[in-house]
This record gives structure tokens, sequence and C-alpha cells, in this order.
């Protein structure tokens, strides 16, 4: 809070603030820097500059509230999305855990069915085999297949 030079009223809030950082007295370390803000009176409408040290800190000590409650948020939407990805990544592993088990499933129904016709073949060449006897045909060249 500041008080108007021309006036007397006190005025809460600056237009605008920034920081000055007197380079010559800084790079002694008399003085690093401070912080001024541009006043409007609401009585008289006039201008001013000062220093704004109780302000500033008021307001960073708000900031440092807002961004606290920021990072919170971020904190609480990165734990929600975790717990989101780790729910879908858990769906996803069941969800491979049955096609690999599918697929072991059809290999063996493929594997079963490719014995079953071995075996057939082998019937079906030793019936051939048989009537080949049966009709005296001798060398395979010979009969058309
Ligand atoms: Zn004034």
């Amino acid at each position: 809070m500041v008080n108007c030079p021309n006036c007397g009223t006190t005025v809460t809030t600056a237009v605008k603030c920034w920081t000055v950082s007197p380079a010559k007295q800084a790079a002694y370390g008399v003085i690093p820097e401070f912080r001024v803000g541009l006043f409007k009176c609401p009585e008289c409408k006039s201008t001013f500059r000062s220093k704004v040290n109780n302000i500033t800190q008021h307001l960073e000590t708000k900031d440092v509230k807002i961004l606290a409650e920021k990072v919170k948020d971020i904190h609480e939407g990165l734990t929600q999305t975790l717990r989101f990805l780790r729910e879908k990544i858990n769906a996803l592993e069941t969800e491979r855990q049955a096609l690999l088990m599918e697929i072991e499933q059809l290999k063996k129904v493929a594997e079963s069915r490719a014995n079953t016709l071995e075996v057939e073949i082998k019937q079906l060449r030793e019936e051939i085999k048989a009537l080949r006897e049966l009709l005296g045909v001798d060398g395979e060249a010979k009969w058309p297949l």
C-alpha cells in the first residue's frame, strides 16, 4: 500500500509492476533489485511511481498459493491419467493373454487336423497299394491316376 503524493489517498493496487536491477550496485551485491509500481490515484487521478515491497510480497504469497493449487491440480490430473493408463494397460494385457490362449488352442486344432489328414493319407496310400496288388498292376508310372 502506498499513499498518493498529491492528496494522500491510500492506493492499494498498482496499475503496473516491474523489477528494477541497478546493474552497477547489483554487480557488487549491494542492492540486488527492487520492485517499482505505477499507481493511479482514484481520488485526484494523478499517476506516480513508488517502491512496492509490501504489496509485492503480498501478491507473491497469493501467487504462490495459486501456483500451489495449480500444481495440486496438475498432480491430481496426472494421478488420474496414470490410473487410467494403468487400467488400460491391464485390460490390454488381459486381452493379449486371451488372444494368445486362443491362438494356442487354434494351433492345437490345426495340429490335430494335420495329424488326422496324415493318418488318412497313409491309409489311402495303403488302399491304393492293395488295389494295385489286387489288379496286378506293377510299377507306379503305368497307373494313370
Ligand atoms: Zn491523489
